[in-house]
């Protein structure tokens, strides 16, 4: 069940917003002013906000600031009467996921709702899994089966590249540049010898070598 905040100071917006949610089976928490929304939004008990541009206190757009120069990635929809570009704009680039000017018609804030959620659920996908090998791209830690196995920083990299392309050839140089970056000589064989270190970690088979155009992990 996703909880969202609703910074906003019109009562008359904030509880029609708030049953609206809690009758589509959102757990809503209403703030009237914009210190109070920022301090609930930093909790990290929220999954989204919609948040007011004309709050007393701190305004929205510099709740926005504030959250996002934490590095705070919980999405924004940001709400205002005023509907002149400047402001969309202003919204946007101070890191807003969507806009919406007021009035609303409550079924597409709704909807707009649903679909930062679903973004922002495909953003936080941490693994990556082929078969038993897997991935956690927030621990930094690789499994074979139940076994952790350790990996380098580049042997993760190069992993986590096969593992984001199954059973699809990867060139040398789409692996030298990918993980290595450009300042590689083409003609390095950096890639075969991590090929073979994760073989030796990974186990034999999990990584073809087609002669001339690349590896594949099966
Ligand atoms: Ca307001």
């Amino acid at each position: 069940m996703s909880r969202i905040l609703i910074a906003e100071d019109e009562e008359r917006i904030s509880s029609f917003v708030e049953k609206g949610l809690r009758s589509a089976g959102y757990t809503p928490v209403v703030a009237a002013h914009g210190g109070d929304a920022l301090e609930l939004a930093r909790t990290g008990n929220f999954d989204l906000v919609l948040l007011d541009v004309g709050l007393p206190g701190i305004d929205g757009f510099e709740v926005l600031r504030r959250l996002r120069t934490e590095n705070t990635m919980l999405p924004v929809i940001m709400l205002t009467a005023r509907t002149q570009t400047s402001d969309t704009v202003a919204g946007l680039d101070g890191g807003a996921n969507d806009y919406i000017p007021k009035p609303f018609k409550f079924d597409e804030l709704l909807a707009r709702i649903r679909l930062r959620l679903r973004d922002a659920g495909q953003v936080s996908e941490s693994t990556l899994t082929v078969g038993d090998l897997s991935l956690d791209l927030r621990t930094r830690r690789a499994t074979v089966g139940d076994r952790v196995v350790d990996l380098s920083a580049r042997e993760f990299a190069l992993a986590e590249e096969f593992l984001r392309h199954p059973e699809q050839v990867l060139s040398r140089e789409q692996l030298l540049s990918r993980v290595w970056g450009l300042d590689f000589d083409p003609g390095s064989n950096v890639v075969d010898v991590y090929v073979r270190y994760l073989r030796s970690k990974f186990g034999p088979d999990r990584i073809e070598t087609l002669r001339g155009m690349g590896y594949r992990l099966k």
